[in-house]
């Protein structure tokens, strides 16, 4: 008697311990959008391959031992090639993202991505997220069939990253080849590289190796839960920003063509510290006048482009993208304009994001 008595705490006991590790497991959704972790070719060694092929269940499915580290499920947002990225899919991507952080049921979130704008998609959400929960994206270089796939090993630490306390607060961040990337900073560097992405001058927010964590700092800009950018239920689209990348003998034409053929605002990707010819910068001056909003960033994709150097935007009316390079200045000149287009507190928004 004395023993059924002791066999029945001990089982209790089991039941009890089993279901608090249960329910203590960080809750992770995975929302997958396409891109080569999502990749299939016809053989392990074939340089090519379609985007996007397969599932969130097949990447989950890859990596049993995720079971250990968050209680996970999967949602597909979208299946493409990072390249076809839009804003129909970020907005989607965003309302999604800032419903599940609502709830107590979410811990973080980690979402998988096509590496080619990555880049763009993270500064996005570092700014329309209403959140300091984690948010994690990542991507691979080789396709899920691929011989040496990157993917599972980046969606593992992506998860174990989403599901850490350590990341709450530090924005949207972009775990790729074991580095933490801030959003703000991340840029893709080579085209086929697995080491592709790099933070230049500001460096790694941290590491994660197979899953643990080592945290360096916290990003320096405005972002997520104290971002003043926000996407309406009703958002179905952006204001149109086009890039324009100067080069030797730049012509205006692009510049006139891209105001009429209706874009709101005009990133040019300059030559060093966001310089352009004579007649482009002419150009500008044009456009500006009609109400168009133009940025000055640089094609170096390394350094801050300030204001009054070499172009005088006290006088031109134009905006410096500060240390923002041309992908990311887009983004945030698509959600600025949906606020105002005075080139002053546009200004300003490029001085603190
Ligand atoms: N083109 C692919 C994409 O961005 C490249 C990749 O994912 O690595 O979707």
């Amino acid at each position: 008697m004395k023993r059924t008595y002791r066999c029945a705490i001990l089982l209790a006991a089991a039941v009890l311990f089993g279901a608090t590790a249960y329910a203590e497991k960080p809750k992770v959704v995975i929302l997958a959008t396409g891109g080569t972790i999502a990749g299939a070719a016809l053989e392990p060694t074939d340089p090519g391959y379609k985007s996007g092929a397969v599932g969130v269940d097949v990447l989950i499915d890859a990596v049993p031992q995720l079971e250990e580290i968050a209680d996970v499920s999967g949602e597909q947002i979208a299946s493409i090639g990072s390249q076809d990225m839009n804003d129909e899919v970020w907005l989607k991507l965003a309302k999604r993202v800032n419903q599940l952080l609502a709830s107590d049921d979410v811990d973080g979130i980690a979402i998988t991505h096509g590496t080619d704008t990555l880049e763009e998609t993270s500064y996005f959400l570092q700014l329309v997220t209403k959140s300091d929960k984690p948010v994690v994206m990542t991507g691979s270089m080789r396709p899920s069939t691929a011989m040496s796939a990157d993917g599972p090993l980046n969606i593992y630490n992506c998860v174990a990253i989403a599901a850490d306390p350590a990341a709450r607060g530090r924005g949207v961040l972009v775990l790729i080849d074991d580095d933490i990337h801030s959003a703000h900073d991340v840029v893709k560097r080579h085209t086929t590289d697995v080491a592709t992405f790099t933070s230049g001058e500001p460096g790694l927010v941290g590491v994660s190796l197979f899953g643990e964590n080592t945290w360096y700092r916290a990003p320096a800009k405005v972002h997520t839960a104290k971002s003043e950018f926000s996407i309406a239920a009703d958002q179905k689209v952006l204001p149109r920003v086009d890039i324009i990348y100067a080069h030797a003998n730049m012509s205006p034409d692009l510049i006139a063509a891209a105001a009429k053929n209706g874009a709101k605002g005009i990133v040019i990707a300059g030559v060093g510290d966001g310089n352009m010819t004579a007649p482009a910068l002419a150009e500008v001056g044009r456009v500006v006048e009609q109400g168009v909003v133009v940025v000055r960033s640089s094609r170096t994709n390394g350094g801050i482009t300030r204001r009054n150097i070499e172009v005088n935007d006290d006088e031109l009316g134009t905006v410096a993208s500060m240390d923002l390079n041309p992908a990311k200045a887009r983004v945030l000149l698509q959600l600025a304009l949906l606020k105002t287009t005075d080139a002053k507190k546009i200004q300003d928004y490029f001085n603190r994001y």
